[in-house]
């Protein structure tokens, strides 16, 4: 695995504040979540990269993780979060488990996290990281389109990767009164949507703007693949 993370779980002066200062530019790039802010400011985002990125973690970009995925630009992760409108105890799907840094930062959101990812390496490398910080979140190796069915229906849906239309089976598995958050497009023309789930069932998208994500591929990946 020689592309994947040397897991370094130390968190130092230096680390939290490079990350306060972060969570200052995210406020004044227009995030107003103060939830958000701080269950980001207690995620040490340098634990989720390789090492030769460690200097990075901080700035707000996308960085590779392998398997040509990245893990989302901070300010993403951050409106991402901010439109879903977690309050503690939810049930949160995320689609695209990737490096495992917005499963953290939904955990420290107070949800009880499920997430899908159809790479077995990535799964497994979120597997360890999240375990060695503590977090609990319930990781799944497979299908992201398909959902789960039988740990939902879920309070909040968020695909962390860009699909060409709204995957039915997610819809049926958003509760009345819930909430889904998608990059939707491909390549260049990707919008944010919110989709929302009223209590008779009926559903309204609203656009928050531009995005750029990797896509959201069919079938989950079936090679054991070494980066
Ligand atoms: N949330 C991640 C972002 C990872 S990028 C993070 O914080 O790091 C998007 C991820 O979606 C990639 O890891 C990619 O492999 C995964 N993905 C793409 N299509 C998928 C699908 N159909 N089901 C599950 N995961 C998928």
């Amino acid at each position: 695995m020689g592309y994947f993370r040397k897991m370094i779980v130390e968190d130092d002066f230096r680390h939290k504040g490079m990350r306060k200062r972060l969570m200052r530019e995210l406020a004044l790039l227009g995030i107003q979540d103060q939830n958000v802010l701080q269950a980001m400011d207690q995620v040490p985002r340098h634990a989720f990269l390789n090492s030769a990125f460690s200097e990075l973690a901080y700035e707000n970009k996308a960085l590779p993780i392998g398997l040509d995925q990245t893990i989302s630009h901070p300010l993403t992760v951050a409106k991402q979060s901010e439109l879903l409108q977690i309050k503690p105890g939810m049930k949160v799907l995320e689609v695209g488990t990737g490096s495992g840094y917005q499963t953290a930062v939904l955990f420290h959101l107070g949800a009880k996290v499920f997430s899908i990812e159809r790479h077995m390496a990535l799964h497994e490398e979120s597997k360890k990281i999240l375990h060695a910080l503590k977090i609990k979140a319930h990781l799944t190796y497979g299908d992201g389109y398909k959902g789960l069915p039988t740990f939902g229906p879920f309070d909040r849906i968020l695909i962390t990767c860009a699909t060409a239309f709204i995957p039915e089976d997610l819809q049926q598995q958003l509760k009345p009164g819930g909430r889904m958050v998608l990059p939707y497009g491909k390549d260049e023309d990707q919008n944010m949507l919110v989709i929302s789930k009223d209590l008779q069932g009926e559903y309204r998208a609203e656009s928050h703007g531009k995005c750029a994500f990797v896509p959201m591929l069919q079938n989950r990946n079936p090679k054991k693949t070494n980066p």
